[in-house]
């Protein structure tokens, strides 16, 4: 796939340059020689998006993924370095995420599902009495000896299903070193998954140390057949939309690469219960938990959405607003005295926690446009993997792919 309009090529080589540059911009803000230079090339290019007529559906796509990236990573420097920023944070969270978020968000606070909370931590604490700390020798010594075993598996596993072609290439890189921020994570340029120590979980069963599958299976499943895959199925597309550390690096496009591999690192679950004969039990346990973290990013989101709220109106009571929505108190004084980050804070989770999110709006989109399940079928299963495009072209990209995949 590629673009035909001569202009349109050059401005997506230039236009991936600049992300580079945005992206250290943002994240240092107070340098005002800096924003001299990002206004300057910004506005350049966002006139040269304007100019542009494309000739082809495709490009078409192509341009407005440009101006998509943009404009959404635009407004987020300006809400946090423009003095004069007058959208109200509701409406801003609403342009950067998509309409209805914001009510999505305060949605999700009112129902928390507090009873499945507590009886997933009832479950969980009961399951931890029985964990082995991973930073053990013993540990160490089973994850060599259980690693090709699992690489194995895997990749046995994805090629019989059509996930993964016999020759894809990729390098586990484990690291010996406990970190609890560290989390599993797939490098694009040298293709490497890094495993980290604090991925694998240990339980002692009658005695024994033994290695827990399923969180070590998902989160393999997430970076190989979620990132990995993405990024095969990208790599001969435009770069600007070429799945690469740069593209990822911008907001708008963070929430479509987690989307897909979070999606796609539901797949581990049949291998572990079909072929690993992991206990169901097990499965609905974590199956369980991925839903509560996703509710409490959401809730975690919002927390400091509000803060920043508070920031930029001074009459703004937060603490206020929680109890209003929740009658909850003590949730409101944990709002209140024991959570402090803003939106600064968590914007890095963007892609985390609206992946699921930006993935389900996608599909709603694309089943409305060539009917229900069309993306379960083998030919079009990878269609949304084709590019990583902001979320708010996405769910015209796929629709495009499908129908190109249809001809
Ligand atoms: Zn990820």
């Amino acid at each position: 796939m590629e673009i035909i309009n001569k202009d349109l090529q050059k401005l997506d080589e230039k236009v991936t340059e600049f992300y580079k540059f945005m992206v250290r911009y943002s994240k240092d803000l107070t340098n005002l020689y800096g924003k001299e230079i990002y206004e300057k090339q910004f506005n350049n290019l966002l006139s040269l998006t304007n100019r542009i007529n494309p000739d082809s559906e495709f490009d078409s796509l192509i341009l407005k993924n440009i101006k998509s990236n943009l404009t959404i990573t635009d407004l987020i420097i300006n809400y946090f370095n423009n003095p004069k920023f007058r959208i109200s944070t509701e409406k801003f969270f609403d342009k950067i995420a998509g309409d209805g978020t914001w009510a999505f968000l305060e949605q999700n606070l009112k129902d928390l599902p507090w009873k499945a909370y507590w009886e997933t931590s009832e479950a969980t604490e009961n399951k931890n009495l029985l964990r082995v700390d991973a930073r053990s020798k013993e540990s160490v010594d089973i994850i060599d000896r259980e690693l090709p075993i699992i690489k194995k598996n895997i990749i046995n596993y994805c090629v019989e299903e059509g996930f993964l072609p016999k020759d894809f290439k990729f390098k586990f890189l484990f690291i010996p070193h406990f970190d609890e921020n560290a989390s599993a994570s797939w490098r694009p340029a040298t293709k490497i998954l890094n495993l980290y120590l604090n991925n694998f979980t240990f339980y002692n069963k009658d005695g024994k140390t033994i290695l827990d599958p399923v969180y070590i299976y998902n989160s393999i499943f997430h970076e190989l057949i979620g990132h990995g895959l993405h990024q095969m199925f990208s790599s001969e597309l435009p770069s600007s939309i070429n799945f690469s550390e740069i593209i990822y690096s911008i907001t708008p496009t963070k929430s479509v690469a987690e989307g897909i591999a979070e999606i796609r690192a539901e797949e581990s679950f049949k291998l572990l219960e079909k072929k690993l004969k992991v206990e169901k039990g097990d499965l609905e346990l974590y199956k369980n938990l991925i839903k509560f973290h996703s509710c409490n990013r959401y809730e975690q989101m919002f927390f400091s959405l509000l803060k920043s709220k508070e920031l930029k109106e001074r009459k703004f009571d937060g603490a206020k607003e929680v109890l209003k929505l929740t009658k909850n108190y003590p949730l409101s004084q944990y709002y209140k005295y024991a959570y402090n980050k803003t939106f600064f804070g968590t914007l890095c989770d963007m892609g985390h926690t609206f992946g699921r999110f930006h993935y389900q709006k996608m599909k709603d989109f694309v089943e409305q446009q060539h009917g229900k399940g069309i993306l379960d079928q083998k030919e079009f299963r990878n269609a949304p993997l084709r590019g990583l495009w902001s979320w708010e072209v996405y769910p015209e990209a796929v629709s495009y792919f499908v129908k190109e995949l249809k001809k």
